[in-house]
């Protein structure tokens, strides 16, 4: 990376740094982006949001093992280092905050004390299916608020349970921090960026993840153009399944096809992620699935 690129941006890797930088900042309106890295739009606009209302903006990048299952994707996760650095740079960042995982966790991990966030929330959706995972989510992001100390903080809506999570912490917790929800960005095909999109090899793998965003786009079409109220407990699997259907038929898979493997798709309340019955405004819908081993999510809202 070109060093006058980042000339004037810090590159911090324990609290100690920080401290220094932190005193000279007194006063002024500290913004956060925390992230994991492997920067791409969707954190570009995380970053020009907190660079629009944040006197200083931070952005922290740290691939948190505590938010990981034994099975996921924790030692492949991408960390292109250098490319994050030139982007947060070219973007007017003050600070990149990039701790170690023992300067982070200095215990064990076991022995740590951990935010667990109500079981209403998580066991459902991605939770269900990822145990602990936002329990590693909110004990990071506390973390982190605790050593950066911003006023405000941003967090896309890609990742809405978390948005969510760190909501009602904060809340709960009556953390002085005010949490700024980012809209997905998404490439021109309606794909939600990710970093796992990096993953995605073969074209069929691309057309593959095109689905969870079309899946949900049928869904919204569905309930615009009814007359009626649509139930749905039964509308999301008939749809899902058609898509599916004609998705393989298009590449001439078979129906037991592990390409596209669908993890969950559901109706809730926008404001309180309870299960909606009916699809009307108000309601979000949310997709998780497996294309191959990756594992990508999308989210919309009905309105
Ligand atoms: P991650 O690095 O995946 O932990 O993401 C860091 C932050 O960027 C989280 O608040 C995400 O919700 C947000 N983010 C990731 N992808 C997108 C996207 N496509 N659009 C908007 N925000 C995103």
């Amino acid at each position: 990376m070109a060093l006058s690129a980042c000339e004037n941006m810090q590159m911090i890797r324990t609290a100690t740094e920080y401290e220094a930088i932190y005193q000279q900042w007194r006063g002024q309106k500290i913004a956060l982006v925390p992230t994991m890295g492997a920067l791409h739009e969707g954190h570009a606009s995380l970053i020009r949001k907190a660079r629009e209302i944040g006197e200083r903006v931070v952005v922290s990048i740290f691939v948190n093992p505590l938010q990981f299952g034994p099975q996921e994707d924790l030692s492949r996760y991408p960390r292109p280092l250098e490319l994050d650095l030139a982007l947060c740079a070219s973007l007017g960042v003050d600070a990149v905050f990039h701790p170690t995982v023992e300067a982070m966790y200095p215990e064990s991990m076991e022995n740590l004390t951990r935010v667990v966030p109500p079981a209403s929330l998580t066991d459902k959706l991605c939770g269900a299916y990822r145990p602990g995972h936002f329990t590693g989510v909110a004990t990071v992001v506390l973390k982190l608020f605790n050593l950066i100390r911003p006023q405000v903080a941003f967090f896309g809506e890609k990742d809405a349970q978390q948005l969510a999570v760190i909501r009602k912490m904060v809340g709960d917790l009556q953390l002085p921090v005010k949490i700024v929800g980012c809209p997905i960005v998404r490439d021109a095909d309606g794909l939600a960026l990710s970093s796992r999109n990096a993953y995605l090899k073969s074209d069929a793998e691309k057309q593959a993840a095109l689905l969870l965003n079309k899946i949900l786009r049928c869904i919204v079409e569905e309930a615009r153009q009814s007359a009626q109220p649509i139930d749905a407990q039964k509308a999301l699997p008939q749809i899902a399944q058609a898509e599916i259907r004609a998705f393989q038929e298009a590449l001439a898979l078979p129906e037991d096809s592990a390409l596209f493997r669908l993890q969950y798709l559901e109706a809730v309340d926008a404001e309180t992620f309870e299960p909606a019955q009916v699809l009307q405004p108000g309601v979000k819908l949310l997709i998780a699935a497996y294309v191959g081993d990756v594992r990508l999510i999308d989210n919309v809202n009905l309105d």
